[in-house]
């Protein structure tokens, strides 16, 4: 029997797609930086399905390439062109397992979205803190493989750090499950760990278990508009110490990154009370509490803590519809860049006392190297990650800027390793930076990884050319 011929039988031929309409969605990356072809797209509904389409997979030699809501910003979940693939699509295992609210956790397939996930959360009063701009297409699974970060990371931390128990299809088709709900639990090596960020090449994650929080009661998202990146990270530190964990998200973006919202999204309106729009810098602080009263006495400390330091203490929106109007510009800015066209993306991890540095020091060299170029610098600097875009706002001139990707990234990739900084910080590694990982990961370290891929997936037939080349 064919492979195809296996698959349908066990999946049912509906949940086979071999037709290149068919396929279409799940062989291009949401950029469209990347396009693949796959021999079939599986859309299993259980883990046993999962697990029989591994078995399947690997007895006939097939690379397997795991996709969950394919907005990895890495190319993670792409076929390469041999179209010898199998893309598994996991976004129909998506059930909802348990949810224990006193125990703070829930249990859920891989393929259910973060947005189904929080509202699940919600319905019990809980809180499922991670945040990204995509929620409504990504999948659990696909935050555990990359380890996601997102808006929240300053106070709830990464997926890694959110998860309690996984259920793991490994490259031989068994599947190991520890879908506990412990918060300590020390018997021997930690082996959900391995999964989480391996971006698909270990094995397919079918179902996890992760921790909830206390759904909080009243938020404020403080506004300001600074004349340079060092303010924003004295600001960050003031907040710090003024909000300690209500601190929620802290969130710098430069007027370049704002023109591009305010040009593709013109419904993504600044409140009128915040007054301009930044000039240079635009930092955002959430602050986050269970009780309203405590919220202003916080609010009032912040104002007070701004008045001894002289610094103007920003707009602080309180009301729902003002923060909702400014987190949409937030989460504008990947759409927005997406509209205006194909960028060479940096997401890099720095001290955050090194940030102001690293853009001076970055962008200085880069503009030695390819003048007049464009820097869209944003990112989540109370985890001390940019995201740091390069592009020419003139097409020609940008289709040859990405004709030299390398040579930017290689000069970006000097400040970074000089700053001690991490060349992937959130997003991965996936197709765009093996050969940089390679490059940039400490000393024995690409050795040990090797290893560890040679011994759980010795045909190499899981997610093959990415993370590792
Ligand atoms: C608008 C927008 C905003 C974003 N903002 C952020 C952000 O703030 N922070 C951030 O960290 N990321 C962000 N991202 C990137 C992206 O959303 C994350 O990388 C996300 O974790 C990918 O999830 P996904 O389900 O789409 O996975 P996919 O893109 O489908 O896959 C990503 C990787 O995981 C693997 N994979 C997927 N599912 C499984 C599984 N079940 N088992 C094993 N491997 C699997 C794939 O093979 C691939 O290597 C953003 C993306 C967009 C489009």
């Amino acid at each position: 029997m064919t492979l195809i011929a296996q698959l349908q039988q066990c999946l049912g031929a509906d949940q086979v797609l071999t037709s290149p309409e068919a396929q279409a969605s799940y062989l291009k990356d949401w950029r469209g930086r990347y396009q693949g072809r796959a021999q079939a797209v599986v859309l299993p509904t259980t883990t046993q399905a999962v697990a029989d389409v591994v078995r399947f997979c690997m007895s006939a030699g097939v690379p397997i390439v795991p996709q969950g809501g394919n907005t990895g910003l890495c190319g993670g979940a792409t076929p390469d062109a041999s179209g010898k693939a199998v893309v598994v699509a996991m976004t129909q295992l998506n059930r909802i397992r348990s949810i224990d609210a006193t125990n703070f956790s829930i249990t859920a397939e891989a393929g259910i979205t973060l947005d189904q996930l929080k509202a699940a959360a919600e319905s019990v009063d809980r809180l499922y803190p991670l945040t990204l701009g995509a929620g409504h297409l990504t999948t659990l699974g696909g935050t555990l493989a990359t380890n996601a970060g997102g808006l929240q990371v300053l106070r709830y931390g990464m997926t890694r750090d959110l998860c309690l128990g996984l259920e793991v299809v490994l490259p031989d088709g068994t599947v190991w499950s520890k879908l506990s709900g412990l918060r300590k639990d020390n018997t021997g090596y930690d082996l959900k760990q391995l999964f989480i960020g391996a971006e698909g090449t270990l094995g397919l994650i079918t179902a996890a278990t992760m921790k909830l929080y206390p759904l909080p009661a009243a938020r404020a998202l403080i506004w300001l508009n600074l004349p340079d990146v060092s303010s924003a990270v004295d600001r960050h530190a003031l907040a710090q110490t003024v909000f300690a964990g209500a601190q929620t998200a802290s969130e710098l973006i430069s007027a370049t990154t704002l023109s591009l919202v305010r040009q593709h999204l013109p419904e993504a309106l600044l409140p009128t009370a915040v007054g301009a729009w930044p000039e240079a810098w635009a930092l955002m602080i959430e602050v986050s509490a269970h009780d309203a009263d405590f919220l202003q006495a916080l609010l009032c400390a912040w104002q007070r803590a701004c008045a001894t330091a002289g610094v103007n203490a920003g707009y602080i929106a309180t009301a729902p519809d003002a923060q909702a109007q400014l987190w949409a510009i937030r989460k504008g800015l990947a759409e927005s860049q997406k509209r205006e066209g194909l960028a060479i993306k940096h997401d890099v991890g720095l001290p955050i006392s090194r940030i102001p540095q690293f853009i001076d020091e970055a962008s200085a060299a880069l503009q030695k190297r390819f003048p007049g170029i464009r820097i869209v610098a944003f990112g989540h600097i109370g985890d001390g990650n940019l995201h740091f875009n390069l592009s020419y706002a003139d097409p020609v001139k940008n289709a040859g800027l990405i004709a030299q990707s390398a040579e930017a990234n290689a000069v970006v990739y000097e400040v970074v390793g000089r700053l001690d900084g991490s060349i992937a910080a959130e997003h991965g590694i996936g197709q765009l930076k093996p050969t940089w990982l390679a490059q940039h990961a400490p000393a024995g370290s690409m050795a040990l990884m090797r290893q560890l891929k040679a011994t759980l997936d010795p045909q190499g037939l899981m997610n093959p050319g990415k993370v590792l080349v």
